[in-house]
C-alpha cells in the first residue's frame, strides 16, 4: 500500500482495519492532474467479507452506546477538521473555504444523527378508536431495516458518506460503503474517526472501486437490505430497476431554476446566485444552473449578475482566496464546454467568461437559453449558469416546472404572501424563498420527487428511511 502524501489511511476498511485490497486505483488532483494517493480497491470477494462483518452487528449496540459514538465522531471530525478540508481540496478539487465548510456541515450530520440515535420512538396506535380493536393496546416500533448498502458521489466527498453512514449507525443498521472512486480519502478518513470513536469492528465496512463492479456487487448482494445512492440518475434508477424488491433510497441530480421578480431586491438576487451558482464550480445537486428573470429588469440583472461574477477568484483550489476551481475531470470539462458551444450555435449569448483560464473553465453566464438546450434541460454539473426572461410569472413557474428534475427551486421577490402560493405551484421538493436554491441545512429534508429521486435525507427523515416499522398488539382480557 502506498501512503497517503495527505498521510490517511489509503486501504479498504475491513473488520475495523485498513488493509489491502486486490488493486488499486489512482486518485488524482482534478486541478493539477497530480498523482495524490494510490487506494485499495477490492471487488466481490471484499463486498462479500463486509457484508458477513456487519451481519454480525444485528442486533446492534443499544442506542445510547450509538448516540455516544456518534457524539464522539462528530468532536473528532471537529478537532480534525483542517486535515479533512484538506484531503477534500485535493481530491475533489473543492476550493479550500468550500471543503471547510463541507467540514463543518459534516460535524452537524453527526451531531444530528446522535440525536436520533437518543430519541428514535415509536408511537401508539388507537386501537380503542374502532370496535374491532376495543380491549387492546396497540404500538409502533422502529426496528432497523438490515445492512445497508450506501454508494455516494464525488461532489460531497465528506458530508454526503456522513449523510448515509450516521443515520444508519444511529437506527441501528450495519452499513457496507462504496465511496466515489474520484474522492475514496475523505471516507476512508471518516471511517477512521468513527473507528476512534468506539464503532465496533465491521459495523461499518468500506470498500473503494469502481460502479459497475464494486457498485454492482454491493447492489446485489443478497444480504443487503437497502440501497442509500447518491449520484446521477440514470445509475440511480437503473439500480432501482435492477433489485426491485430491496428498498432503495435515491438521492439523484437536478437542473435548479430560480426566479427573480420585477420587484426582488437585485443586489441581494444577483450576489446571491453568482456565488452559490459557482461554488465548486457548479458541482452540486442544487447549483443554480437556470434563471428566470421578469422582463422589465432582465438588462439591470443581468449586469448586476455578471458583475458579481466577474469579481469571483478562478484558480488553485488550494489557494485562499480561490472562489472557483476545477471540475472533476478533463471529459466533465469537454461536456460543459461543448454544451456552451451548442447553447451559443443555437442562439444563448455569452455574457460573462466562456473561456479557459488557465485550464480552467471561467465562470460563465449565458442569455437567452431555451428549453431545449443541454444547459436548460440536462444537469450541467459545471461553472454554467443561463438567463431568460419572462413576461408572466405563470410562465415562469412553467418554464421552471419544464425538466424532468424536481429537487430544489427558488424565487426572490418582495412579496412573500404571493411567493408561498407560487411555491405551491412550483413541482419541486425544496421552495426557498429569498435565498438561493442551493440552500441546505443538514438537518432539513432534502431529496427530490420526478427524475430528482424517491426519498428524503436529513438525519431525521434517513433513520426512518432506515427502518422497518413493527406493530406490536397486546390484549388485555377483561379483568
Ligand atoms: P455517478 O452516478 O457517476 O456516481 C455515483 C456513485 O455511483 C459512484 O460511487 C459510482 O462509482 C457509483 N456507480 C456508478 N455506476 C454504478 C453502477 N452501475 N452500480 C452501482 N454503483 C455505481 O455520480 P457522480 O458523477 O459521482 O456525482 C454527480 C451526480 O450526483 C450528479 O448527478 C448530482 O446531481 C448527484 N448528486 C445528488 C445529490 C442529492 O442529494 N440529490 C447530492 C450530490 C450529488
Amino acid at each position: 500500500m502506498i501512503p497517503s502524501p495527505l498521510s490517511g489511511p489509503t486501504g479498504l476498511f475491513l473488520g475495523g482495519r485498513f488493509v489491502a485490497g486486490s488493486g488499486t486505483i489512482a486518485v488524482r488532483s482534478p486541478y493539477s492532474g497530480e498523482l495524490i494517493a494510490e487506494v485499495s480497491t477490492g471487488g466481490s470477494a471484499e463486498i462479500d467479507r463486509a457484508v458477513r462483518d456487519a451481519a454480525r452487528h444485528l442486533p446492534p449496540l443499544p442506542a445510547a452506546d450509538r448516540a455516544r459514538i456518534l457524539e464522539r465522531a462528530a468532536h473528532l471530525v471537529a478537532d480534525r477538521a483542517e486535515r479533512f478540508a484538506q484531503v477534500i481540496c485535493a481530491e475533489a478539487g473543492k476550493p479550500i473555504r468550500q471543503a471547510r465548510g463541507e467540514v463543518m456541515r459534516c460535524v452537524d450530520t453527526l451531531t444530528f444523527s446522535a440525536a436520533e440515535a437518543r430519541t428514535l420512538a415509536g408511537e401508539m396506535v388507537p386501537l380503542g378508536a374502532s370496535a374491532a380493536g376495543a380491549g387492546k393496546i396497540g404500538f409502533v416500533v422502529y426496528a432497523p431495516i438490515g445492512i445497508v448498502g450506501a454508494i455516494t458521489p464525488f461532489n460531497f466527498p465528506l458530508n454526503l458518506v456522513a449523510h448515509k453512514v450516521a443515520p444508519a449507525i444511529a437506527a441501528g443498521c450495519p452499513v457496507v460503503l462504496k465511496p466515489a472512486e474520484k474522492t475514496p480519502l475523505s471516507a476512508l478518513l471518516l471511517a477512521e474517526a468513527l473507528a476512534d470513536a468506539g464503532l465496533p469492528a465491521g459495523a461499518l465496512g468500506v470498500v473503494t472501486g469502481d460502479g459497475p463492479t464494486v457498485g454492482t456487487a454491493l447492489v446485489e448482494h443478497p444480504d443487503v437490505a437497502m440501497i442509500s445512492f447518491t449520484g446521477s440518475a440514470p445509475v440511480g434508477w437503473g439500480i432501482r430497476e435492477r433489485v426491485p424488491r430491496k428498498h432503495v433510497a435515491l438521492e439523484l441530480g437536478n437542473s435548479t431554476p430560480v426566479i427573480v421578480t420585477e420587484d426582488a431586491d437585485l443586489d441581494t438576487a444577483a450576489a446571491k446566485i453568482a456565488s452559490s451558482g459557482f461554488t465548486h464550480a457548479g458541482q452540486s445537486c442544487i447549483s443554480v444552473q437556470r434563471i428566470y428573470v421578469q422582463e422589465r429588469i432582465h438588462d439591470e440583472f443581468c449586469a448586476k449578475l455578471a458583475g458579481a461574477v466577474e469579481r469571483l477568484v478562478v484558480g488553485d483550489p488550494a489557494d485562499e482566496a480561490t472562489d472557483v476551481g476545477p471540475v472533476i475531470t478533463p471529459e466533465s470539462y469537454q461536456r460543459v464546454r461543448d454544451w456552451i458551444d451548442e447553447a451559443v450555435a443555437a442562439g444563448a449569448k455569452i455574457l460573462t467568461g466562456g473561456r479557459s483560464r488557465g485550464g480552467l473553465l471561467e465562470p460563465t453566464v449565458l442569455d437567452g437559453i431555451t428549453p431545449t438546450m443541454n444547459v436548460t434541460c440536462r444537469e450541467v454539473f459545471g461553472p454554467v449558469v443561463g438567463v431568460a426572461s419572462y413576461h408572466a410569472i405563470d410562465g415562469a413557474i412553467a418554464l421552471c416546472n419544464a425538466t424532468p428534475f424536481g429537487l430544489q427551486a427558488a424565487i426572490f421577490t418582495r412579496r412573500t404572501d404571493a411567493a408561498l402560493a407560487w411555491a405551491r405551484q412550483l413541482e419541486f421538493a425544496g421552495v426557498i424563498i429569498n435565498e438561493t436554491p442551493t440552500f441546505r441545512a443538514d438537518q432539513q429534508p432534502y431529496g427530490g420527487i420526478k427524475e430528482s429521486g424517491n426519498t428524503r435525507e436529513g438525519p431525521h427523515y434517513a433513520v426512518r428511511s432506515m427502518c422497518e416499522q413493527r406493530l406490536v398488539i397486546l390484549n388485555i382480557p377483561e379483568a
